[in-house]
């Protein structure tokens, strides 16, 4: 009987621990630590490129909602105006490294959902050092080291985990979907964001303020709001499982000379 679990446990390990689609591992669900007396969330908002959405934007601040940034270098050098509000409210916001350029951090194909990948180890040990650097140069980098990284598209090739590991990022995952890219009517958004529980980590969309989803999030915040839930940033919350990394290599040509010895 014991040797019948032992086996199933073994064929179910891999698939729990990492979810590999077609090669590529996708975000696995990850969650952070549950709430003490109330249910608590994090909301991780990307700003891939364009613009701010001020529906979500200002009522986090209006509210006081902590929340975790996913900033690119493209988004950062056109939103001057909006970095310097950020950096004036360092105990809402932390910032997350989304890339240099919203590059996929894949080298083992030329693209994934139409997009153009990295298409090279050294393409994607720039890409996220490049978001890194940003960061800095942006001043933002002071509010509060953050250490996590999510790449464009979410999905990450074998040669990428490496790296982000080596450069001591932990892969920012999330467990509720709440808008797909901004692609999703602001209903449904409401409905997915209803479904959050304690722990759940949530990905949305702040940079496209003429599409509909906007205007869900922003519900859903006040809905989770006036249930009791409490915000958290991710690394107020996030767990051993969660983030603990540690920076081994400070420089792409360290990372790639390493990996030439290895
Ligand atoms: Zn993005």
């Amino acid at each position: 009987m014991n040797r019948i679990i032992v086996f199933f446990a073994l064929l179910i390990t891999p698939i729990l621990s990492r979810a590999w689609t077609d090669g590529l591992a996708a975000e696995r669900p990850f969650k952070i630590a549950k709430g003490y007396d109330h249910p608590q969330v994090a909301l991780t908002l990307d700003l891939c490129m364009n613009r701010i959405d001020h529906r979500i934007f200002d009522l986090l601040i209006s509210q006081k909602i902590p929340a975790t940034l996913f900033v690119t270098g493209l988004w950062l050098r056109k939103n001057s105006d909006i970095v310097e509000k950020i950096r004036a409210y360092p105990e809402l916001f932390e910032i997350g490294n989304h890339g240099a350029n919203h590059i996929p951090p894949i080298d083992d194909r030329n693209t994934v959902y139409g997009i153009k990948t990295a298409g090279g180890f050294w393409h994607i040990c720039e890409e996220i050092i490049g978001g890194m650097r940003a960061i800095e140069q942006a001043h933002l980098a002071f509010l509060q080291p953050s250490r996590w990284y999510r790449g464009a598209t979410a999905l990450y090739s074998r040669n990428a985990i490496t790296i982000i590991g080596k450069l001591g990022f932990c892969i920012a995952g999330f467990s509720v979907n709440a808008d797909e890219g901004a692609s999703l009517p602001a209903d449904e958004v409401i409905r997915r964001m209803k479904t959050a529980k304690d722990g759940d980590v949530i990905i949305a969309h702040m940079n496209q303020p003429l599409r509909a989803s906007g205007k869900g999030v922003a519900e859903g915040i006040m809905f989770l709001k006036q249930r009791g839930y409490s915000f958290v940033k991710l690394s107020d919350a996030a767990t051993l499982t969660t983030c603990r990394t540690k920076i081994l290599y400070k420089s792409c040509a360290e990372i790639v000379k390493d990996q030439k010895n290895s």
